[in-house]
């Protein structure tokens, strides 16, 4: 058993219930697909999240080094902007995906 949003009302219910006890929305037997759905969709928009951070991340390294020398003035500016985001976009991703396994299991 775990919990589902309601398709209806968006609160948490039993994915065994029949009905939704807050707005009592009649729900048929495919909860459980429907979960799994929504589980597929938020690892794949986690994993989309993970990518973009991790190429923002790249890029800053890329921009600061580019040319073999360390970037000065504006393009330093900017590689250390996109190194700084794309770190701490990734690491926050990370977390989020080990807290969505977690609540998988
Ligand atoms: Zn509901």
């Amino acid at each position: 058993m775990a919990l589902i949003p309601c398709p209806y009302c968006k609160k948490q219910i039993s994915s065994l219930a029949k009905q939704c006890q807050h707005c009592d929305a009649k729900l048929t037997g495919d909860n459980e697909a429907r979960l799994n759905i929504a589980k597929i969709n938020q690892a794949s928009k986690l994993q989309t999240h993970s990518f973009i951070a991790m190429t923002l991340f790249v890029a800053g390294v890329v921009i600061w080094f580019w040319g073999g020398e360390p970037a000065e003035g504006n393009r330093m500016y900017a590689g250390a902007v996109c190194f700084t985001f794309g770190f701490i976009g990734y690491l926050i991703t990370r977390v989020r995906i080990i807290l969505h396994k977690r609540r998988s299991v």
